[in-house]
């Protein structure tokens, strides 16, 4: 389907609203659909595609070509064909997998802040440390590690995951022992889901891992028949009260297939307001956590980033040809 050039202001106020009366006033959203109308320009001019992750700031998802979660962005990221540059609209281990995939491309990060707690939790030196521990007591080691994590994280390891495929990579992976990496929640969680034995880092998501049982409880008490719908890189007691444990893809499904018409969406922000416009006739509560990296990204910085084609991810070729084959085995074993 053709994108419209552009979004009037009132149409736009109409949409995102609801959303934030305090964000999406009558004065933002004229501002906001004139550089909605330039992105979607100089896109084409630069032929150009934008990637964008679920839990960016709804005015992006209006420029963007693509809006899904990492496991989504990755396997997208691999199928471009026709542009020249890609822009990700997302944190800076994702845009590097846009380049693993891609690297002929030009591919743009808005802004180079906008990294990740989980990301930074391991380097590839402190990985290949542990796993030299490690392997004198378990010969058959294998390392997965979270596609949240930078390139060389990724090609050290046998195999990358996301938190929609973690469970089936580790059972597919032929090692009884898993060195899973960085997410101690999500490991804990995959844990539960396979007889293997991970051996867990300790890293975590400072956005999930600060929810407590008591924030959910408070909004599940004033509220019958609340659906509550959690991320696996929450804390364990917290998804001990989720009906479901899902990535942000798999609640988008859930919460539109589902006969339930209240849900509490425990994950980022974003995530509920993407929930909210494409699912309006069903109530969405918020956990209300805001990743700040997620939000370093703007649409004013997406329309630098491609006016000044800025700023530029690179890798170097050895570092992104290991992370290629530990992303192409979560494919290939995934699939
Ligand atoms: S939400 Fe958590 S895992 Fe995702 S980018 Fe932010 S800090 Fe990283």
């Amino acid at each position: 389907m053709e994108v419209p050039a552009s979004i009037s202001a009132a149409d736009l106020e109409r949409k995102l609203g609801p959303l934030d009366r305090e964000t999406y006033t009558a004065q933002s959203c004229e501002r906001f659909a004139d550089t909605i109308a330039e992105v979607r320009a100089l896109k084409r001019e630069r032929r150009a595609v934008i990637l964008a992750h679920n839990y960016q700031r709804p005015e992006i998802f209006e420029v963007a070509d693509f809006i899904g979660d990492s496991f989504e962005l990755a396997s997208r990221a691999r199928e471009v064909k026709d542009a020249e540059v890609i822009v990700f609209c997302g944190v800076h281990f994702m845009a590097e997998t846009a380049k693993v995939f891609n690297p002929d491309r030009k591919v743009l990060i808005p802004d180079l802040r906008a990294g990740c707690s989980l990301a930074e939790s391991v380097t590839a030196e402190a990985l290949a440390e542990r796993r030299e521990e490690l392997l004198p007591l378990y010969p058959d080691l294998k390392i997965v590690s979270y596609v949240n994590c930078t390139a060389d994280v990724k090609a050290l390891s046998d195999a990358c995951c996301t938190s929609s495929n973690a469970a089936k990579i580790v059972n597919a992976i032929d090692s009884e022992h898993i060195l899973f990496v960085p997410d101690q929640n999500l490991a804990n969680y995959v844990q539960t889901q396979t007889a293997k034995q991970i051996i867990s880092w300790d890293g975590n998501c400072y956005v999930h891992h600060q929810i407590t049982p008591e924030e959910i409880n408070k909004v599940k008490s004033g509220i019958p028949g609340l659906v509550v719908l959690a991320h696996p890189e929450c804390r364990k007691d917290v998804l001990a009260l989720a009906d479901a444990v899902l990535s942000t893809s798999a609640m988008m499904r859930y919460a539109k297939e589902s006969p339930a018409d209240k849900f509490l969406i425990v994950t980022e922000c974003g995530l509920s307001d993407r929930l909210m416009l494409e699912v309006p006739e069903k109530h969405f509560y918020k956990a209300c956590k805001l990743c700040r990296y997620m939000k370093m990204i703007t649409l004013d910085g997406t329309l630098d980033s491609l006016k000044h084609l800025r700023y530029e991810i690179e890798l170097p070729e050895e570092v992104r040809a290991g992370a290629k084959r530990a992303l192409e085995r979560m494919l290939e074993l995934g699939a």
